[in-house]
């Protein structure tokens, strides 16, 4: 190659010889990327293809530069999960940009769930969860930012771990990775004086930098938006009706084959067949669930979005994307889950379907309690 050809992802220079090096992409992808003028490596065009169905956010070539720079450092990185949406904060792809570098899992907001859930258990699904979707933690700590005493032990964790390297902080919005930074800063007092801030190379993302006592850094990245997230469809106030702040209390509605649950206005749920058996729901504390029959259930929304069926409120209903449908089989215990709003846990066999705005997620996974 007599000129350098740069992938228009994340700016890497293209070479056709080292698989596992940054800039690689296979002659033929090459040959056609100059036809078309669009030249990829490997890595961003498999990002970039599987992003197209499941996340328009990681599109956003900052954010490749961003996490290419990552994978280019020898550092620890602290991957912020939010538990309760914990599908909607995994960032795809992480795992190839982590490379060899490890990575601590830290599932944030779990004074949220029920007390009676075992932390072991937890941190074992989560363990099980992150593996499905390629990442392989070193280890995985469940925090509540709010609490200073949480702050200090998960700094004792990142001090196991790093080693005498730099930190890196990443996560998705809403996490709670701002909150648990400002812990962080709290719990080590003193230090708000000599944080700075500086770009990412060749992005406009900031990044921000708080000194270790041994000359190495934590550095907290900026978050990365999730499309497919119920967030992006609410405003303020529906936001935070929906984010829950305390324990949930989880709801149980003994149904039969035949019937629908609402959750507010935002979602769905039909029991289509199956035994008589206890659902449960877990959503915030504050979004009400109507119950109603399946048969008639697409005319009781069309009726009743916006009033008797909130959020949305009644001047949001002509901006609020159409519900979509997804079809489970269920076959042991299952969480149907509604990204960013909560999941109804099904305990016996049966067919469901779960409804979510255009845009936002609905998926099957294992059940979490
Ligand atoms: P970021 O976008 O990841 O920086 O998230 P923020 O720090 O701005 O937090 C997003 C929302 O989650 C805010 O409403 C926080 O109050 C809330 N939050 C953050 N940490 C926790 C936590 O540990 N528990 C609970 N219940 N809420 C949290």
């Amino acid at each position: 190659m007599t000129e350098e050809i740069r992938c228009i992802g994340c700016g890497s220079v293209i070479q056709t010889e080292q698989k596992d090096s940054l800039g690689y992409t296979p002659m033929s992808a090459l040959k056609k990327g100059e036809e078309t003028g669009e030249v990829y490596c490997q890595r961003c065009f498999r990002l970039r293809h599987y992003n197209e169905i499941q996340d328009v956010a990681l599109t956003d070539d900052d954010f490749l530069r961003l996490l290419n720079e990552i994978g280019t450092k020898d550092a620890l990185i602290v991957n912020v999960v939010d538990i309760f949406d914990f599908n909607g904060s995994l960032i795809p792809g992480l795992h190839r940009f982590a490379g060899n570098n490890p990575v601590l899992l830290v599932g944030n907001k779990v004074d949220i769930l029920p007390k009676s859930l075992k932390r072991g258990k937890l941190t074992q699904w989560m363990k099980e969860r992150a593996y499905e979707a390629g990442l392989r933690p070193t280890e995985v700590v469940l925090t509540s930012a709010k609490k200073n005493s949480e702050m200090i032990q998960l700094l004792e964790t990142i001090e196991k771990h790093r080693q005498g390297r730099d930190v890196y902080v990443v996560g998705v919005t809403n996490v709670g990775k701002s909150t648990l930074i400002n812990g962080i800063i709290k719990a080590t007092a003193g230090l708000q004086d000599i944080i700075t801030t500086s770009q990412f190379p060749g992005t406009t993302l900031d990044k921000i930098e708080i000194p270790l006592d041994d000359g190495h850094f934590l550095i907290d990245t900026p978050g990365i938006i999730h499309r497919h997230q119920m967030a992006h469809y609410l405003g303020k106030k529906d936001l935070r009706l929906i984010s829950p702040t305390k324990e949930i209390k989880p709801k149980v509605y003994q149904l039969n084959a035949g019937q629908t649950l609402f959750l507010g206005g935002l979602a769905r749920f039909d029991y289509i067949r199956g035994e008589n058996q206890g659902l449960i729901a877990y959503v915030s504390n504050e979004l009400n669930i109507h119950r109603t029959k399946l048969i008639n259930a697409d005319d009781f929304y069309a009726k009743h979005v916006g009033g008797l069926l909130q959020p949305p409120r009644e001047d949001e209903v002509s901006e609020f994307p159409e519900l979509v449908r997804y079809e489970f089989s269920v076959k042991e215990k299952t969480d149907i889950v509604f990204a960013g709003l909560g999941w109804i846990t099904i305990t016996e066999p049966g067919i469901v379907a779960g409804y979510a705005p255009k845009g936002v997620e609905v998926l099957k996974r294992k059940a979490l309690i």
